[in-house]
C-alpha cells in the first residue's frame, strides 16, 4: 500500500472497484491529492483491517463480503447502520471507528435523480433480499414509501426483511414472493413503481435473467433499477420493451459522495465523481 493512502476500499474479490478513481477524482477537486487506494480483505482478515484502520487510516468502504461483519466489529454504529445491521463506511477519528451504511441513501438518490421525481409513497419491488436489499429497504421505508415488496429465491431470507421494515415502520405495505409463482409475481409487478434489481444475477455477462421474461411487456408503469452498473441481462430487456431503467452508476456514486461528506464534511461536486467513474 502507498505511505499516502488515509482512506481504502476493501473488499473480497476488490480488483473491479471503481471507487478509488471516483473518490480520489473529488479529492483532487479540493487539492487534496489522491489519498484514496483498494485493498483485497478476506474475512479472516477483517479484524486485523480494522486494527490496521484504527492507526493508520480516516476512512474505509466496504463491500462483498463485509457489510454485516464490520457491523459486529465497529465500536459504534449510527442510528441507520444499527436498524439494518449493514455497514458499508467506517469514520475513523481519535482511534475510534464507526460504522455508517450509506447504501439506502445512495439508492433514494439515484432512484429520484434517473427517473426525476420522490420517493414518497411509491410503492418498490426488490428483486432479491441479501446485502444490498437489506442495506437498502429499511430506508426506502424510512423515507415514506408506501410499500416495500420482495421477489427472492430464499423466501425466508425476504421474509425476515420485511418483517425488520415492519418492525420499524408498521404502516408499511409489503407482500413476499419466490420467482415461480406466477401469479403473485404478475400482481406485484404490476401494482409496484420501481423495480429494484438487487440479486447477483447478471455479476456474469453470462447470467440469466433474474426473473422470467413473462413478467414484462412494452408499456408497464413500472421503472427497473439494476444495481449492477454494467450491462445485464435485465437492462437489456428493459431496452428492448422500451420500459424506463437505470443502472447502478449512480447510486455507487451516490453512497460513496455521503461517505466523502462524513469523512470530511464536504459535499462533493458529483460531475467530478461521474467522471472519475467514467474513467476508473
Ligand atoms: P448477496 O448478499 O450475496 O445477495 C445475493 C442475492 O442474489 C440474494 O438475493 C440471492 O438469493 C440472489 N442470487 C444469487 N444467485 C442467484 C441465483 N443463481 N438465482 C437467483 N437468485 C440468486 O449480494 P449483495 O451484497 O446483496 O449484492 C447484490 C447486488 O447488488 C450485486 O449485484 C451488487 O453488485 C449490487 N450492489 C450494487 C451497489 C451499487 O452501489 N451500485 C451497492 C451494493 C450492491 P438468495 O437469497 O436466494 O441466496
Amino acid at each position: 500500500m502507498k505511505k499516502m493512502e488515509k482512506y481504502l476500499v476493501i473488499g473480497d474479490p476488490i480488483g473491479h472497484s471503481r471507487s478509488p478513481a471516483m473518490q480520489n477524482a473529488a479529492f483532487q477537486a479540493l487539492g487534496m491529492g489522491t489519498p484514496y487506494g483498494a485493498r483485497h480483505v478476506t474475512p479472516g482478515e477483517l479484524p486485523e483491517f480494522f486494527e490496521y484502520a484504527r492507526k493508520n487510516l480516516l476512512g474505509v468502504n466496504l463491500t462483498v463480503p463485509h457489510k454485516l461483519q464490520a457491523a459486529e466489529l465497529a465500536d459504534s454504529l449510527t442510528l441507520r447502520a444499527e436498524m439494518c445491521g449493514s455497514v458499508n463506511t467506517l469514520i475513523i477519528s481519535n482511534g475510534h471507528i464507526t460504522g455508517d451504511s450509506t447504501d439506502g441513501i445512495g439508492l433514494q438518490r439515484a432512484l429520484e435523480y434517473s427517473f426525476g421525481e420522490p420517493l414518497y409513497g411509491k410503492r418498490i419491488l426488490f428483486c432479491g433480499a441479501g446485502g444490498a436489499a437489506r442495506a437498502t429497504a429499511l430506508h426506502l421505508a424510512g423515507a415514506g414509501c408506501s410499500g416495500i415488496f420482495f421477489i427472492n429465491r430464499t423466501v425466508s431470507k425476504a421474509e425476515e426483511l420485511l418483517e425488520l421494515c415492519r418492525k420499524h415502520f408498521p404502516e408499511t405495505e409489503g407482500a413476499v414472493s419466490e420467482p415461480q409463482d406466477e401469479k403473485l409475481c404478475t400482481e406485484l409487478l404490476e401494482k409496484c413503481d420501481y423495480l429494484v434489481q438487487a440479486t447477483s444475477m447478471g455479476l456474469k455477462s453470462s447470467d440469466p435473467l433474474p426473473l422470467s421474461e413473462k413478467y414484462f411487456h412494452p408499456g408497464m408503469k413500472l421503472r427497473i433499477f439494476d444495481t449492477i452498473y454494467h450491462p445485464t441481462a435485465i437492462q437489456e430487456l428493459a431496452e428492448r420493451l422500451s420500459l424506463a431503467w437505470a443502472n447502478g452508476k449512480e447510486m455507487l456514486i451516490r453512497q460513496g459522495a455521503e461517505s466523502f461528506r462524513l469523512w470530511t464534511g464536504i459535499e462533493p461536486d458529483l460531475d467530478i465523481m461521474r467522471k472519475g467513474f467514467e474513467n476508473g
